[in-house]
């Protein structure tokens, strides 16, 4: 196995994630790939011989109102059908969980006592030494210019220093893959959209805390080390919260947004962290950031064969929680390369080919 990076390993949108790993979605395939990645991150050191940071220490969301309430409890017969190990909490019951957080405007939230976070940049070191031990080679700094394609088929790629051939392609190329895949001639619908991440000064008190959320405002909180990480929604120019895109651009893969952190961020993470914590009160700020979500329109992402081109395979348009699945799209996509089919969760629905053919609409959640 060759990987081509054009840059360094990681250093798309996995170097910006902010690790969240949940089981807390509205889909059952969605909740399938997170306890089978779970599997893996919970054995990591075993499965790579490498440590990483999977801290299993929960996802909590909380709601402002009693219809936010009623929208957490919406799902729980899938989770508890799933054994997903989640579970509808009290204002109590949340203040137990975050010592100290402000709970007279929680009406009451729920809880995933399997999620939790890790550090995606480890996580990635971990894979690819194991995957070097295992023969794999990494050539860093090439990038793909465009794929190889004879009739129906792909025979390798193009890049500056000479052709590689190759029976299978495999485009992992996050939100760059629309480019990539239009030298082939197949239109994949991947986007860019840009997030934004913020980093406190230490705050140990609460370095054993969930991964937090606010259901109705998006505004996140996770402990990093002694730090805490904020992610946010975006702000638009008329001061509204916006979780994710609004349309899919005309053509694909759209604009990119430069990578900067808007001003708009800051005071409001500041804000809504001072109100949620008297341990953000005053909040220092020491590091922020921002990267892409590589949406796509059903905010599912695209694994598996491309139909129509033999040996060409696709896995990428995570839509915000590809680091969460990483272990069981890896499994999941190698399955369908070598055995024609993945085996371990039927993955059919996620192909390429659902946004020809309508397979079925997927339920999600932007956070
Ligand atoms: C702010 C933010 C928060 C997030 N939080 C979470 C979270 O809590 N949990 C979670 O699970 N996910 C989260 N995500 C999403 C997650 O980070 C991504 O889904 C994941 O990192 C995507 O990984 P990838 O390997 O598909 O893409 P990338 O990491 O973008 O990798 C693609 C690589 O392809 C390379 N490349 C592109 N084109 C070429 C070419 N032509 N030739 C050679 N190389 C090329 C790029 O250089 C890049 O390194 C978050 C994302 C953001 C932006």
């Amino acid at each position: 196995m060759l990987v081509l990076e054009r840059d360094k390993l990681g250093s798309g949108t996995t170097k910006g994630g902010l690790g969240g790993i949940r089981h807390q979605f509205v889909d059952e395939l969605d909740i399938r790939m997170s306890q089978l990645a779970t599997a893996f991150w919970r054995n990591f050191e075993d499965r790579t011989g490498s440590r990483h940071e999977f801290e299993e220490r929960g996802y909590l969301f909380i709601a402002n109102s009693e219809e936010g309430v009623a929208q957490l409890r919406e799902p729980m017969p899938l989770y508890e059908r799933m054994r997903a190990a989640v579970r509808m909490v009290n204002r109590v019951e949340v203040a137990e969980l975050v010592p100290g957080i402000r709970t007279d405007d929680v009406f009451g939230g729920r809880f995933g006592a399997r999620d939790g976070y890790g550090d995606p940049l480890a996580a990635l070191a971990g894979f690819a030494a194991a995957a070097q031990l295992d023969g794999a080679s990494f050539r860093e700094g090439i990038e793909v210019d465009s794929l190889l394609r004879d009739g129906d088929r792909v025979t390798g790629v193009r890049t500056a220093s000479g052709d590689v051939r190759a029976e299978r392609v495999l485009l992992a190329t996050g939100c760059w893959t629309a480019a990539l895949a239009a030298t082939a001639a197949v239109p994949v619908p991947i986007w860019p959209y840009r997030r934004s991440i913020m980093q406190s000064g230490p705050l140990p008190q609460l370095a054993r805390i969930p991964l937090v959320i606010e259901w109705e405002s998006g505004f996140h909180f996770r402990p990093k080390g002694a730090a805490q990480r904020f992610a946010m929604p975006n702000i638009t120019t008329d001061g509204k919260e916006e979780k994710g895109p609004t349309d899919a651009p005309a053509a694909f893969p759209g604009e990119f947004a430069p990578l900067e952190v808007p001003p708009s961020l800051e005071p409001w993470v500041r804000a809504r962290a001072a109100w949620r914590h008297p341990a953000f009160a005053d909040l220092v700020i020491t590091d922020s950031w921002s990267c892409y979500y590589e949406m796509t329109p059903d905010d599912h992402p695209i694994v598996g064969a491309v139909p129509g081109v033999a040996g060409l395979y696709i896995a990428a348009g995570f839509s915000g929680h590809g680091f969460m699945h990483a272990p069981a799209t890896g499994q999941l996509v190698v399955e369908e390369m070598l055995d024609g089919r993945a085996r371990s969760i039927d993955i059919r629905d996620l192909s390429l080919e659902r946004f020809q053919t309508g397979r079925r609409p997927f339920k999600a959640a932007v956070l």
